[in-house]
């Protein structure tokens, strides 16, 4: 399994306290940050363009298979200057 750098991922290894989101509250994985975190309406909207409908949790193995989607997280992150 692949480890993020997303709190959750920081919490399992015991480099962040919480493993939330500091915006959100919630747990802070790949499904938080891509399809419901405060911070990522920018990246759902992009997304959403790709995929040629409104993104939703239930398709997340479906949405990330999508070079397209994955080109757009990239680009986001690098925008952002985040690591995830
Ligand atoms: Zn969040």
């Amino acid at each position: 399994m692949l480890q993020t750098r997303l709190n959750q991922g920081l919490h399992k290894i015991n480099l962040h306290p919480t493993g939330l989101c500091e915006q959100c509250s919630e747990i802070q994985d790949c499904k938080h940050f891509i399809f419901k975190c405060k911070t990522t309406e920018e990246l759902r909207k992009e997304i959403s363009k790709w995929a040629h409908s409104e993104i939703r949790e239930c398709k997340y193995e479906e949405v990330l298979n999508k070079v397209e989607v994955l080109y757009a997280l990239v680009k986001f992150c690098s925008k952002h200057e985040l690591i995830i």
